[in-house]
């Protein structure tokens, strides 16, 4: 039973595709260097420059999606291709069942709700496999997401 105030992302993929994400110059160059491009190949398929200043950046979209965001085979999971050094505003975006976001993935990949205590609730094997979900992630995180993440850029070039 997870606690409602320490609800794991379980990876639905639905604030990734909501919000544009702005990230600082030093950050696009840090995570430019972590995929290995230089900054012209960076620029050019991964953010878009927003307003006048030149070091406001956004990160690129992929349809609805952010460039970073990957489709798995599993339909309900979405994973971020940039996990271990994705932008401090992902970083900080913490989930929670009280957000719209959170739980409209749960409504809409897990056929459950909030209800008024806080937890997900809904026909119960739902939430036996939501549950048996959550408890997968972390030796989930720890294949995907290995010391050095292999990352192919070149398939989210835009
Ligand atoms: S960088 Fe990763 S966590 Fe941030 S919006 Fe893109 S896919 Fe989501
Ligand atoms: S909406 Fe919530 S559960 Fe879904 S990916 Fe974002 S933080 Fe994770």
């Amino acid at each position: 039973m997870i606690d409602v105030d320490s609800m794991p992302c379980f990876r639905c993929g639905v604030c990734c595709t909501k919000y544009g994400v702005r990230i600082s110059f030093l950050e696009a160059r840090r995570i430019a260097d972590r995929l290995g491009l230089t900054w012209t190949e960076f620029v050019s398929s991964y953010v878009v420059q927003d307003g006048p200043n030149p070091e406001s950046l956004l990160l690129r979209r992929n349809g609805s999606a952010c460039v970073f965001l990957e489709n798995t085979g599993n339909s309900v999971v979405r994973r971020c291709l940039i996990h271990p050094f994705k932008p401090s505003a992902c970083k900080e975006w913490s989930p929670s069942l009280y957000r719209r976001d959170c739980q409209e993935g749960l409504a809409r990949y897990w056929g459950l709700r909030v209800g008024s205590s806080g937890l997900p609730e809904g026909p119960a094997e739902s939430l036996n496999r939501f549950y048996a979900f959550l408890e997968t992630l972390a030796a989930e995180e720890a294949k995907n997401y290995p010391q050095q993440p292999e990352v192919n850029p070149t398939v989210y070039a835009s």
